[in-house]
């Protein structure tokens, strides 16, 4: 059986000749940067988003940066992120000369603990970062009351979570900005890098879109201190042809997901990913967790078994070495740390066969349910 992480090659047959359109297209056009593609892809994503402002970016990453940029966080700032996440949630605030602060998850859901982030502001917060992690939205309306008590602005990161809702509203649109990422293993991926912001608030989406180029409307007249971050032509023609598949591939997720469950749930060992009640899940990841001790041996073992794993993600940002001048100790984030011990990702796409999954999960349950032999 031959099982991927993430499947392209089947996504890409299914919809071959619309993309091989696309291209060409592109080519006849030759409008690779900005142009009639970005502008169609733009307007399509908008209305994903019930007609709010889409900006195509050059990188789900750059897609921070702008929306840190755009609402004013730079040196001295401090920005409340999970400290279990990618590292690019902290990276491109960090790049900007903010702080990241870093707050525990709820196990409960790998987000954000809403409980935690109160003690967590100071005077010098400027904002809350709250990653929708594995395609589940976080509990937004405390956070969003505790950001509109404290005046903070609300970025999401929603890079693993397009299309994914939280109390029937898409997440992206709850914040300030919403961040997204086309890099091509998510769940709409383009053939290279690619990103977006979303944001309701036409002055703010005026700045994004500025700020993504160069700082200026008009060439040669930059008003400020920008960056070079486009989606390009091709991305967004491809783009195009995929999103109108999105909603299809997503409960393809879900539906493997269930299966997932189905077939994981009776064992012991193994806690299946949790669904919060308020919030639509979309599936980028399934991730369970295992016993820590036994984590990295299931993970060998299912590669042996021709099963492909990630950890997302095996070390909390607080202990990574480029955070370490921010002066966190081991045990400061004790779910997080339990977290990237535990968590193991398990292949899910929207061309996962039932089959596939049964036997992922059976090749799961015989190591977990074996006697660990004692070393003599
Ligand atoms: C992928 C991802 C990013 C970064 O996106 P890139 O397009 O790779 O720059 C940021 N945050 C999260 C949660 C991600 O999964």
């Amino acid at each position: 059986m031959n099982i991927q992480m993430v499947d392209l090659h089947t996504q890409i047959a299914e919809i071959r000749e619309e993309l091989d359109e696309a291209i060409s297209a592109v080519f006849e056009r030759g409008a690779f940067v900005r142009g009639p593609f970005v502008a169609q892809f733009e307007e399509e994503l908008s209305a994903l988003y019930g007609g709010a402002h889409a900006l195509g970016v050059g990188n789900g990453t750059d897609a921070l940066q702008l929306a840190y940029m755009a609402t004013g966080i730079g040196a001295g700032d401090e920005v409340i992120v999970p400290a279990f996440t990618i590292f690019a949630t902290a990276e491109a605030a960090a790049l900007l000369g903010a702080r990241p602060v870093f707050v525990d998850i709820d196990p409960a859901t790998f987000n954000l603990d809403p409980m935690l982030v109160e003690a967590a502001i100071t005077e010098k917060t400027k904002a809350i970062v709250p990653v929708h992690l594995y395609g589940q939205s976080a509990d937004m309306d405390p956070l969003l009351d505790i950001a509109g008590k404290h005046n903070l602005i609300v970025i999401e990161d929603a890079a693993q979570a397009i299309g994914a809702e939280y109390k029937g509203r898409l997440v992206g649109t709850l914040g300030d900005v919403g961040c997204l990422s086309f890099y091509p293993t998510k769940n709409l991926g383009a053939f290279g890098d690619g990103g977006a912001c979303i944001a309701t608030d036409d002055v703010l989406a005026a700045s994004l879109r500025k700020l993504a180029n160069h700082g200026t409307e008009r060439k040669y007249h930059n008003e400020l201190v920008g960056v070079n971050s486009r989606l390009d032509a091709l991305q967004a023609a491809i783009l195009s042809v995929k999103l109108p598949h999105l909603n299809a591939w997503t409960e393809a997720r879900q539906k493997a997901a269930y299966h997932y469950d189905h077939a994981l749930n009776e064992i012991k060992l193994v806690t299946i990913p949790p669904r919060a009640p308020y919030a639509d899940h979309v599936f980028h990841q399934y991730t369970i967790r295992v016993p820590a001790e036994a984590r990295d041996d299931l993970g060998v073992h299912l590669k042996a078994c021709g099963i492909p794993t990630m950890v997302y993600y095996p070390v909390p940002l607080h202990l990574l070495p480029v955070f370490q001048e921010l002066g966190y100790a081991e045990g400061a984030f004790p779910e997080s740390e339990r977290t990237s011990r535990e968590v193991l990702s398990l292949p899910i796409h929207p061309h996962v066969s039932e089959e596939q999954i049964r036997y992922v999960a059976e090749t799961v349950a015989s190591f977990l349910q074996e006697p660990v032999s004692a070393s003599p």
